[in-house]
């Protein structure tokens, strides 16, 4: 049994996510790079693609602001 594991580096420094989770209606489709959509902005960049090296949000991952 493992145990718990702690929540570490969760302090101010945490990049927040251009649209939070609870905002999709269907919930966030997921990136290839490993974080939902709403770390991407209009132009399909991570917002953290330095660290994930996104390379762009594929367009049958992306939910219509109509959607929301
Ligand atoms: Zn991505
Ligand atoms: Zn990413």
């Amino acid at each position: 049994m493992p145990g718990p594991v702690s929540q570490s580096h969760a302090g101010p420094g945490e990049e927040a996510p251009y649209v939070p989770p609870w905002c999709y209606k269907n919930g966030p489709k997921m990136c290839p790079c490993g974080h939902h959509e709403g770390y991407h902005n209009d132009r399909g960049e991570c917002l953290l693609s330095r660290e994930c090296r996104c390379a762009g949000l594929p367009g049958d991952c992306y939910t219509a602001d109509c959607d929301l």
